[in-house]
């Protein structure tokens, strides 16, 4: 009789604890329906192909097949291995890329990447104009026009508008050689080094992105925006595109780039969340 009884008891056990189980699982599924299903998701990275961009002196993206189709044992079976230079097609320049003893893309806080974003929209310009350098002036109208300062730990994203013209080499770039002598050739709009200096002097942002190949513009020959940013542990991100689709400010913005060991930068998926 103990023995029945205490099997009653034990059940009863099992049975509350399997509830209060059953409850947690819901609310889980609650708040991620919450955090996600409410969020339209927008994609900011190009695919990576045989049109890919890369910088005019790197190693372009390639695939080769190692096997597709059916399998002598009868399944499917698909694998390919890829060869890409760590600089092209969308993304991420990690600080030691321009800066000695720098963080390497495996170092940089995953809290750098995944956060807060802000748009700031110079297509007007840029597009009148392949030499456009972003200037402090864009910024202060941004912060006029919202009627706020750029964020503390915001991920900031440059809308040049030049995103259309990928993978044209010759609009996207100004040229479709490649090469050393290419270098030379290029035109694109980007940062001005005044603009990165007064970003790092007098805002804190996490993290900077723009839709064209290089955070200095095309004529660039000393890199200076790169060395600013990169030498305050500000990552960036190139070739970013659908940045038209995004809203001026209050979006999130999760950008994880490929974690390689030591590695100067790296192919990156970054997707923006938009409240519906
Ligand atoms: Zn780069």
């Amino acid at each position: 009789m103990k023995s029945i009884q205490f099997l009653f008891l034990f059940s009863l056990l099992i049975s509350y604890g399997c509830n209060e189980k059953a409850t947690q699982v819901k609310e889980v599924k609650f708040v991620k329906q919450n955090q996600y299903s409410s969020k339209k998701i927008i994609d900011l990275s190009h695919e990576f192909s045989k049109e890919t961009i890369y910088w005019v002196t790197a190693k372009e993206f390639k695939l080769d097949t190692v096997f597709k189709g059916k399998t002598d044992k009868g399944f499917y079976y698909s694998a390919n291995n890829i060869t890409t230079a760590e600089h092209g097609g969308t993304h991420i320049d990690a600080p030691i890329h321009f800066a000695e003893g720098g963080q390497s893309v495996d170092e940089i806080p995953l809290k750098k990447l995944i956060g807060h974003g802000i748009k700031i929209d110079v297509s007007e310009k840029a597009l009148n104009n392949p030499d456009y350098l972003i200037s402090i002036e864009d910024f202060t109208n941004w912060e006029a026009k919202e009627n706020i300062k750029i964020p503390d730990g915001s991920i900031v994203l440059l809308e040049t508008g030049y995103s259309k013209y990928y993978p044209d080499k010759i609009k996207y770039l100004g040229t479709g050689l490649r090469g050393p002598d290419a270098v030379k050739l290029l035109h694109f709009p980007g940062l001005s080094p005044e603009a990165s200096e007064w970003l790092v002097k007098n805002r804190n942002i996490n993290a900077i992105g723009l839709d064209t190949p290089s955070i200095d513009y095309g004529q660039s020959e000393y890199f200076k925006s790169h060395v600013i940013l990169l030498s305050k542990n500000i990552p960036a991100f190139e070739n970013l595109t659908n940045l038209d689709k995004l809203p001026s400010n209050n979006f999130e913005v999760i950008a994880l780039p490929m974690k390689i060991k030591g590695g100067s930068g790296g192919p990156l998926r970054i997707v923006a969340l938009l409240n519906n």
